[in-house]
């Protein structure tokens, strides 16, 4: 048996890779598979609109919002978002809470755009969620921009940050599908489905219809929301794998009881895990403040550095996969994304304290 902690791509829900290994084969009979079928054909046409429409129902998006279907990757989004929402003049806040944060930041300044840091926890090594209070919001900024959930730092926001009457824009792509999302704050989000919602390939954006028309000229067509908008997103060929593996993986969701059980089910998990580092503080050290702690990224260091190499090999072999941390934090990292069952943190959390004992 073997638990897959890695950050992305990421563990999928069994019962979603068996029915997609029969149906690679054998679309419903069709003796064809669905790699190999028109993007127009009637059977894809169908997981495609159906794709759409529990990702609708399931989070519960409000009429006033576009989903749309687009490829290249959340980093793609870190150009789009402000290509289509910042015009001749017009300016965004940025909140910076870790690598992907900054990465948004560098791409409005590569496509000469202007905005703001409204907020930053680097000073203490990305280890919080900067607070209303620490925030310096610009009421004329046309959107703020956040990471909801760090998923190198491992922190994630507890509650949206209110922003007043400007729209919050929110790079979903390691806690989506992890939760419910409260859409009166939110004007845009936007995230890769490699992490919690499926396969590489696919990228999904949900828009306010205001936010549509794009305020740039000369962008190109496949780079404009509006192109995907008005085409159900087959405006070209989409990556049809990806919506495939993302309609069985929302119908998974909604089988576990939608995204209010998934939200609680991921605390449980985490809090297995967060509580071992609290009972061993003096051995394992966690990256992220109390407040700001990730239900879907654990992060921590041992006291004992020397100990790390140590722990991720011997977890291996115990089949616990993908724990190492990223490199801009070190120590280990176990993302406990939706597809994560319980058995497996608590096989970590068996392994973390048996771990402690011959080696403490
Ligand atoms: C993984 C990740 C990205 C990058 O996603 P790609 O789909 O690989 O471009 C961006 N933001 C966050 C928060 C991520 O976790």
């Amino acid at each position: 048996m073997i638990y897959n902690f890695s950050p992305g791509p990421a563990v999928l829900p069994s019962r979603v890779l068996e029915e997609a290994a029969v149906q690679l084969v054998d679309f419903w009979g069709s003796d064809m598979s669905i790699l190999e079928m028109s993007h127009r054909s009637k059977a894809y046409e169908e997981v495609h609109q159906d794709a759409l429409d529990m990702w609708r129902r399931l989070y519960a998006v409000p009429m006033e919002f576009e989903v749309i279907f687009v490829q290249g990757g959340a980093s793609t989004q870190f150009a789009m978002v402000p290509l289509n929402l910042l015009g001749e003049g017009d300016s965004a806040d940025y909140i910076c809470t870790g690598s992907w944060s900054q990465k948004a930041i560098k791409e409005v300044g590569v496509l000469g755009k202007k905005c703001r840091i409204a907020g930053s926890s680097e000073e203490r090594e990305f280890s919080y969620i900067p607070t209303p209070e620490q925030l310096d919001l610009d009421e004329r900024a046309r959107y703020v921009h956040i990471t909801t959930n760090n998923t190198i730092y491992g922190t994630q926001y507890g509650t949206l940050p209110d922003t007043g009457s400007v729209r919050l824009v929110a790079d979903i792509s390691s806690d989506m599908l992890s939760q419910p999302l409260d859409w009166d704050r939110l004007g845009l989000i936007y995230g890769g489905a490699q992490k919690n919602a499926g396969v590489a390939g696919l990228t999904v954006v949900c828009l306010h219809r205001d936010l549509l028309k794009c305020r740039s000229t000369g962008v190109p067509t496949m780079l404009q929301y509006e192109t995907h908008a008005s085409t159900n997103s087959l405006y070209n060929t989409p990556p049809v794998f990806a919506v495939y593996m993302l309609n069985l993986v929302l119908h998974w969701i909604e089988a576990q009881g939608g995204l209010s059980a998934m939200a609680a089910h991921n605390r449980h998990k985490a809090g297995l895990v967060y509580q071992v580092l609290d009972q061993y503080a003096e051995f394992y050290c966690g990256h992220a403040e109390l407040q700001a702690r990730s239900s879907m990224n654990i992060t921590f260091r041992l006291a004992n550095r020397d100990l790390e190499a140590r722990f991720c090999a011997d977890a291996e072999g115990a089949g616990l996969v993908g724990l190492k941390g990223h490199r801009a934090v070190g120590g280990i990292r176990a993302s406990t994304y939706n597809a994560m069952p319980v058995e497996g943190c608590q096989a970590l959390v068996d392994f973390m304290q048996t771990f402690v004992r011959t080696k403490g």
